[in-house]
């Protein structure tokens, strides 16, 4: 087997991590292959120095395009470069534009698809993520997922369960594998001038939200609502696109709401970890809350993280100012039982392991 690892964005290159160490570990013949869709230091290069891997042998600095210009010089360039490594495998994660080119790439050379974090289903087919997934999950030849919901999905779709194997998410052995690193090293809280449990955390960066002016600062209103009723700052790492919009819109930030520049990994761990509460539209978030056993509410009307609100570890409340406050009381009321519905931290071992298992 000839793998590619291929990722492009935050999310993949954290969730991707304990899939590059075990292929180290087990002397897999690999390379990682970066779109490059996000090419911010803060959200790029910064998640590789955090996570001490090494940078991608190729970087096909496709940036920030449109649609359609973003998956077809994808499609183009990670071509060539699957042709001259004689590649036979390759692995995505998760629901972006990267993973969906680097699919379609596969599928077109004849290459092993495999597709980690298969299954989630948002069922909201106005959201590009959804439909990134679900043609990424029905050109797939081994899916992994994390979770029995995500199993049922894909079932539900006809998707050969021959094909599926149930491994946990690798959000899990990320937040492991660094969460302790973060509490050496970090020093955000002191930098911040911020005590535990005495702030609110932040983050939303979803199209459907962030591009809506009116939703927008149904966000901005509701958290600062929620700022002034708690009497707690709140912190909200503000991602690129989100900046550009409150420029764009004219949107004045309550002074309730300190906004601070995109964090590290092992920084945005640590802030995650001491927070009172977590507000979030993230995908990642939402999984990492339950993890470190934080509430959390999603600023979004369905989530593709389903186990988490079963559980009562999050809840759904949109972007009305007025449900984001609801849902942030009634987060912080409830007596929550913490499950762990990603798994036990060893996703990435059993990805790799199965994966030599299943293709060499
Ligand atoms: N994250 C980070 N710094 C930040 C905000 C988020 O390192 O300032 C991490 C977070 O811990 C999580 C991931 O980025 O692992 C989530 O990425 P994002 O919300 O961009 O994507 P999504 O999960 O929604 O696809």
């Amino acid at each position: 087997m000839k793998l590619a690892i291929v990722l492009g964005t935050r999310p993949e290159i954290i969730k991707m991590s304990p899939v590059i160490r075990a292929c180290e570990k087990h002397g897999v013949d690999f390379f990682v292959l970066h779109t490059g869709q996000h090419y911010d230091y803060a959200l790029d290069g910064k998640m590789f120095d955090d996570l001490e891997l090494a940078r991608p042998k190729y970087n096909l600095g496709v940036g920030g395009k449109p649609y359609a210009q973003q998956i077809g010089l994808t499609l183009r360039r990670m071509d060539s470069v699957f042709k001259a490594e004689g590649v036979t495998a390759i692995i995505v994660q998760g629901d972006t534009n990267s993973v969906l080119a680097g699919a379609l790439a596969g599928n077109k050379l004849g290459i092993t698809v495999v597709h980690h974090e298969a299954g989630l289903r948002s069922h909201d087919l106005s959201m590009p993520e959804e439909v990134n997934r679900i043609l990424t999950d029905h050109i797939s030849d081994v899916l992994f997922v994390p979770t029995k919901t995500a199993l049922q999905n894909l079932k539900l779709e006809g998707v050969s369960g021959k094909k599926i194997s149930l491994t946990g998410n690798t959000v899990v052995d990320a937040v492991m594998q660094n969460a302790k690193l973060a509490k050496k090293k970090s020093r955000i809280l002191s930098k911040l001038k911020l005590k535990p449990k005495k702030y609110v955390l932040v983050t939303s960066h979803r199209a459907e939200n962030v591009d809506s002016p009116v939703k927008l600062k149904g966000i901005l209103d509701g958290l600062d609502a929620v700022g002034k009723k708690l009497k707690l700052p709140v912190i909200f790492p503000i991602h690129p696109r989100t900046k550009n919009n409150l420029k764009k819109f004219s949107l004045k930030v309550p002074s309730s709401i300190k906004l601070i520049a995109p964090q590290g990994y092992l920084d945005f761990l640590q802030l995650e970890a001491s927070t009172k509460l977590i507000i979030t539209d993230s995908g990642g978030l939402q999984e990492e809350a339950s993890i470190l056993k934080v509430p959390c509410v999603t600023i979004r009307e369905n989530t593709e993280r389903p186990e988490t609100t079963k559980a009562g570890m999050n809840v759904l409340v949109g972007t009305d100012p007025k449900k984001i406050l609801k849902g942030a009381e009634l987060m912080l009321k409830k007596k929550i039982r913490w499950s762990k519905p990603f798994g036990d931290g060893r996703a990435g071992e059993t990805i790799v392991r199965l994966m030599v298992e299943k293709l060499t």
